[in-house]
């Protein structure tokens, strides 16, 4: 059986908002760890808009999302958080201590008193293709995600798609591969162009297929794959794998949290605006998956979210202590956890 992670507080979300609360807890000793179903950190900002410059972040008058990402992520390091990547968290249920227990997808289990969510627009999810019957394959034939390469060799790979993570994988898993084969409706790519060039000598060198066309059908038992049909522009044709690897692009949607018995309003969860709590005592909400009167769903709203979340979760944890209001500039005791004095 797995071993429970204790720690002070668990963070659903890895994007900016959840990054920049490590730092806000961390000036008040509270340990985290985060979770993200996502393979990297930053949220929206990592994955929907890596190179496109934000302009309205307090002091940086341009910052692109991923540079603003690896910021926050340098900004959290002194207080060495612990990152959990491609983890959903599936369930959050009281524990007998009233403290919070909680399990991911991957079968991992956290308890902590404080539970901090910041999951943006919700999870990150892989859109499916439209074809028939595919959920009796996934997670034995079909995969959306590469966790593991290594549990991909020696398979005969049909990857489906015209993006980075298609060209990508194609790439990555066909030395590998006992066979490889790439699949897009069109033959024109919304890819790196160096990803494409690649792609097209393994082509050239035969040690890969290009197909034009759609998946229709596909073909196998008990889970296990044996080919495909393919809808092409000259008519129908068959491409045998006993793996299938679609990547459509990721949609967000609110996810699990919508089980946890949480009050939602309009699929947010709302909070009052002095500690960022919800229904469930020790359980906070901030950045975009929030919602209270004149809410704006800004990076720079998440930040102040954070902070007064922070102060809130240390008195949930030690009803008993103050807090001294201190300055990061002089109090050499902020400094000394920042690694700096
Ligand atoms: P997110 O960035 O959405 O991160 C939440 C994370 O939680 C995700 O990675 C998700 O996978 C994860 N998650 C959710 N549920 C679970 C679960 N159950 N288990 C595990 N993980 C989970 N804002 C600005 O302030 N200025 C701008 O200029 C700006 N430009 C934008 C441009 C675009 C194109 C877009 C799409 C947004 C822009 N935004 C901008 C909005 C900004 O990106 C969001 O406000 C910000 O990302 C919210 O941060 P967050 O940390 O709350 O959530």
């Amino acid at each position: 059986t797995q071993e429970t992670i204790k720690t002070d507080v668990v963070i659903i979300g890895a994007g900016p908002v959840g990054l920049f609360a490590v730092f806000e807890l961390g000036l008040l000793d509270l340990k985290a760890h985060l979770i993200d179903i996502l393979d990297k950190p930053g949220g929206q900002c990592a994955e929907l808009y890596p190179e496109k410059p934000i302009y309205d972040i307090p002091g940086l008058p341009q910052v692109s999302g991923q540079e603003l990402t690896d910021r926050l992520m340098e900004q959290a390091a002194p207080f060495d958080p612990t990152y959990h990547y491609n983890e959903m968290v599936e369930s959050m249920e009281k524990t007998g201590e009233g403290h919070w227990r909680l399990k991911t997808d991957g079968g991992l289990v956290f308890e902590a008193p404080v539970v901090v969510i910041a999951a943006g627009g919700g999870s990150f999810q892989p859109k499916k293709p439209p074809i028939p019957g595919i959920e009796e394959y996934e997670g034995t034939s079909v995969f959306y995600a590469v966790k593991k390469m290594e549990n991909f060799r020696g398979k005969n790979i049909l990857i489906s798609g015209g993006g980075d993570s298609a060209l990508d994988w194609t790439i990555n898993l066909q030395p590998l591969a006992n066979s490889m084969q790439l699949i897009h409706r069109r033959d024109g790519f919304r890819a790196a162009p160096d990803s494409v060039n690649k792609m097209r000598a393994l082509v050239d060198e035969q040690k890969m297929k290009f197909h034009l066309g759609q998946i229709t059908e596909l073909h196998g038992a008990n889970g296990q794959l044996e080919g495909v049909t393919v809808k092409g522009k000259d008519g129908d044709f068959n491409v045998e794998c006993d793996t299938l690897l679609p990547f459509f692009g990721l949609t967000m949607k609110l996810g699990p949290i919508a089980n946890w018995g949480l009050n939602l309003h309009e699929n947010l969860i709302p909070v009052d605006t002095e500690k960022f709590a919800t229904n469930e005592p020790g359980i906070y909400a901030i950045g975009d998956i929030n919602w209270y009167p004149g809410k704006l769903k800004l990076i720079l709203s998440g930040f102040h979210e954070a902070a007064l979340m922070a102060q809130a979760a240390f008195k949930h944890i030690n009803p008993e202590a103050k807090i001294t209001f201190q300055y990061t500039t002089s109090s050499t005791s902020l400094q000394k956890k920042l690694g700096v004095a």
